[in-house]
């Protein structure tokens, strides 16, 4: 299959100058670390990052914007407003996952900066100060963490977790911080906490197929999923796969496939938004002809609702309690990842609502069940998502896209968000 992003982009049809100039800005970023293939290589902390880190800086610069980089390489730029004691804060990460596309991050950045550009066409002032950031390493294919910038600026991140972050070169948190003229204690004195934010926005495209199907341009986020991990031991007995007659085994992956094919109803029980997963299973001991004596599976499980998060949890727990009641199978359950949702405010929904019927757009909601750095920032701060039609659903793939003109209706109902508020 090959890909052709670049051909996409010259079929694209643009109504206005804000979309020539997304189109332009979308199309600049995606020579930085561009695949063979047309797919984007731009990891976190690579020089790839940080060349586009810069080129955005310089458009920052260019409409008067102050710009400044933190101890984790994240990278503000402020547009004056009224009054300058608060922000409004709007933007993305602008690193890929190795193989990936031109949308997920750089969409958001790009269309927050166009926020500002319009403004300054126009010589407005916002009521507050307009900050546009650029979050490092929001992939981790780095460190295999994620959301490494906008932790960082919320102090999330603890000395311990980043001393165990190895680059697949063996290099340290210390070398890559080096790199960026940071070290770690720029990194871990958090700033977040210390300011003023009003409201964080972030545009990002929606990476499922819900919007294509609505065939609608832009949706609200209605809260941001928090994903668990539940380890789930199922233990039988090993024996010989000729040998053992049927009536005598305990096949622990016989049990575990019961488990398994019955786990979509019992997210389906809890909510609409729930979601439940196994994507990892380790038969032991492996043989084609040795009966499974253990089985262990991890259940991803995410909810945007708390309780209902709770209430899923647990309801993993009993069913595999449930699935070996009254057999030979014995089955250990361990929770070892909760990371909580994050719920956006109705009364910001609702601002948001009547921004989408000033623009002549339908104010669809959709949960988000990937995490994004809205997450870091919602701990402390009001946060509100716009998600934009991603085509086929399609993203951390070259052949990830999203029309431009839809990119540019979430312009202007978040314009208009920030203008109302
Ligand atoms: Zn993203």
């Amino acid at each position: 299959m090959t890909n052709d992003f670049l051909g996409k982009m010259a079929a694209e049809t643009l109504e206005s100058a804000s979309s020539r100039r997304l189109h332009a800005r979308i199309l600049e970023i995606s020579e930085i670390g561009r695949t063979e293939n047309q797919g984007s290589r731009r990891m976190g902390y690579s020089e790839e990052e940080l060349a586009a880190k810069d080129r955005v800086a310089d458009w920052m610069e260019g409409i008067g914007m102050s710009v400044r980089t933190d101890g984790a390489g994240n990278v503000f730029g402020r547009y004056r407003g009224q009054d300058d004691s608060k922000v409004f804060m709007a933007g993305s990460h602008i690193d890929s996952v190795p193989d990936g596309g031109h949308f997920d991050g750089a969409a958001g950045v790009i269309t927050a900066l166009e926020i500002a550009t319009l403004w300054y066409e126009a010589g407005y002032q916002p009521k507050y100060s307009y900050e546009v950031v650029i979050f490092s390493d929001e992939e981790g294919s780095r460190f295999g963490s994620g959301l490494t910038g906008s932790r960082a600026f919320m102090g999330m991140l603890t000395e311990e977790e980043i001393n165990k972050y190895r680059d697949p070169e063996g290099q340290t948190i210390d070398d890559v911080l080096g790199n960026i003229g940071s070290d770690r204690e720029q990194f871990l004195s958090a700033e977040g906490l210390d300011y003023n934010i009003e409201i964080y926005a972030e545009v990002h495209i929606e990476q499922a197929k819900q919007l294509e199907q609505k065939e609608l341009p832009v949706g609200i986020v209605s809260g941001i999923a928090g994903a668990t991990r539940t380890n789930i031991t199922f233990r039988g007995e090993a024996g010989h796969a000729g040998s053992t007659p049927m009536t005598e085994r305990r096949d622990a992956l016989v049990k575990a496939s019961e488990f398994i094919s019955t786990l979509p109803e019992v997210a389906k029980g809890i909510s609409r938004e729930a979601v439940a997963t196994v994507g990892k299973m380790d038969v032991k001991p492996g043989g084609v002809n040795v009966i499974p004596g253990e089985v262990n599976l991890v259940v991803d499980a995410r909810d945007i609702d708390t309780d209902n998060q709770s209430k899923l949890i647990e309801a993993v727990a009993e069913h595999a309690e449930d699935t070996v009641r009254d057999s030979s199978i014995t089955a250990e359950v361990d929770l070892t990842t909760r990371v909580m949702p994050i719920p956006i405010d109705p009364e910001v929904i609702s601002r948001m609502e009547a921004s989408f019927k000033r623009q002549d757009l339908l104010p669809v909601h959709l949960p988000s069940g990937a995490g994004h750095d809205a997450m870091s920032i919602g701990t402390e701060f009001p946060i509100t998502m716009l998600f934009v039609r991603s085509l086929k659903g399609i993203s951390h793939n070259p052949e990830e896209f999203t029309h431009i003109e839809d990119l540019s209706r979430s312009v202007q109902v978040l314009k208009d968000f920030f203008e109302n508020y």
